[in-house]
């Protein structure tokens, strides 16, 4: 038995843990819980813990369901706001019964994605900047919801209860071991911003899912909800998740060059050429739901199109000015990726992307110094700047041709996920929108 498991046998009893959550992910994202008793827990260490994958959205094919749950002991934590039995959770890797991983584990495809950067010598470090809505109950499915309140960025107190929840919902983060380095009203009324400290990706990961889950008890526990839609107000800003990254190779930034005059340096510029050049094909996954592109029309300080900036927020990826002597902090910023992205597969396609600059020694294009949306289409053409999709149809149709997604993401996760979202789209395309009926309605 190694360390970390007999840790977490010594808490478990030392805490008096009545139970303990095992924690994984569909393919969208979202989060899949299953509870065991104490006394499961060396079996589950040793075995795993089976269970039905047909069940899971996109895990398995009826004729191949069975599954294996193996607790992951590093991420065990208690869960704070489980007052009345003392609950613990560990996220899981998920394999076949013979032991081999999953092919539909998320976080099995950002582990491969991450052994791809290992071997070329590089950690993976991400700060996310992590937006979302909190609104007056009840929430109706169908109906504009009500912000909790009228606040606008940088706002202190605010008519509402947003500075409070943010306090408890910081605090209850710190208690899980999520370090939180910045937190402040963004601009849109109700919405709110929490920035995590830089961990490696895979932490990260799972990090987000626990924000997630931190958010929504918190909100519930005061008696408001949080939301991680992408875009809920047609007349506000939508929630992002800002991603800062980096590539250290041991303890050396391999994005920072003291001498370059953004301090970037030639592999950080790389990167980037390769997120740029890959853009268009990754956007499905980081931005994975029809209402995702409402948030990507322009405005909003949300990007549209595909060019990189320092200061310009209207760009999608950003180099962030930092101090020229604090070559840890050189980074560089996606703005595209939103709150509801599945955090593995975006990781990992993020990452490919970047890579693929890497390997391929792609050049950076030239800095879209002006606002890209204040020029018009042909200011843009002349200067090779391309849009990002406009919608999930024109996503998923980039990413159908290509290869790097495909192999990043594996043959089962990367059909299941366009067979998915394609009969997503169709959905939507089919229905009659409220603002057909209130444009023309009345006129036709
Ligand atoms: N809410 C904006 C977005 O959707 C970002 C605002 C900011 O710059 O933090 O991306
Ligand atoms: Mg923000
Ligand atoms: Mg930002």
């Amino acid at each position: 038995m190694d360390r970390q498991t007999e840790y977490v046998l010594r808490t478990m009893e030392e805490r008096d843990v009545r139970f303990v959550r095992l924690w994984f992910t569909d393919v969208l994202g979202f989060l899949k819980s299953v509870a065991i008793a104490p006394a499961e827990l060396e079996g589950a260490f040793s075995e795993g813990v089976g269970f039905d994958g047909s069940a899971i959205e996109g895990y398995a094919r009826v004729y191949e369901s069975d599954m294996v749950a193996h607790p992951d002991p590093s991420s065990f934590q208690m869960l704070p706001w489980r007052t009345q039995s003392n609950t613990a959770r560990m996220f899981c890797d998920i394999s076949l019964p013979d032991g081999s991983p999953s092919f539909a584990d998320p976080r099995h495809v950002l582990k491969r994605a991450l052994d791809k950067a290992s071997d070329m010598g590089f950690t993976f470090y991400i700060h996310p900047e992590i937006e979302f809505f909190l609104f007056k109950p009840p929430v109706v499915p169908g109906i504009e919801p009500t912000p909790l309140d009228m606040g606008g960025y940088f706002d202190h107190t605010t008519l509402g209860d947003g500075t409070d929840f943010r306090r408890d919902a910081i605090q209850m983060l710190e208690r899980m071991g999520i370090s939180v380095e910045f937190s402040h009203h963004e601009g849109a009324p109700g919405q709110h911003e929490i920035d995590l400290r830089y961990a490696d990706a895979l932490t990260m990961a799972d990090n987000i899912m626990t924000f997630r889950v931190v958010m929504k008890e918190v909100a519930v526990s005061q008696g408001i909800e949080a939301s991680f839609m992408p875009k809920p107000f047609t007349n506000h800003a939508g929630s992002g998740m800002h991603t800062h990254m980096s590539l250290f190779e041991g303890d050396n930034n391999a994005f920072y060059d003291a001498a370059d005059q953004y301090r970037l340096s030639k592999t950080g510029k790389q990167f980037v050429a390769g997120l740029l050049h890959h853009a268009a094909e990754i956007t499905a996954v980081t931005n994975q739901w029809v209402n995702s592109y409402k948030r990507l029309v322009g405005g909003g300080e949300a990007p549209s199109f595909i060019c990189w900036g320092r200061n310009n927020r209207s760009a999608l990826v950003r180099i962030p000015m930092f101090k020229p002597d604090k070559a840890s902090s050189a980074r560089i910023e996606l703005r595209s990726i939103d709150s509801a992205a599945n955090p593995y597969l975006s990781y990992a396609v993020i990452l490919a992307a970047g890579l693929s600059g890497i390997e391929h020694e792609m050049e950076l294009p030239e800095e879209a110094a002006d606002d890209a949306w204040s020029m018009t289409d042909r200011e843009r053409r002349a200067m090779g700047i391309r849009n990002l999709p406009h919608n999930l149809d024109e996503a998923i149709r980039e990413m159908e041709n290509s290869e790097l997604v495909a192999e990043t993401l594996g043959e089962h996760v990367f059909d299941y996920f366009l067979r998915n979202k394609r009969a997503e789209f169709e959905e939507y395309r089919r229905h009659v929108t409220p603002h057909e009926l209130t444009t023309l309605l009345p006129r036709l």
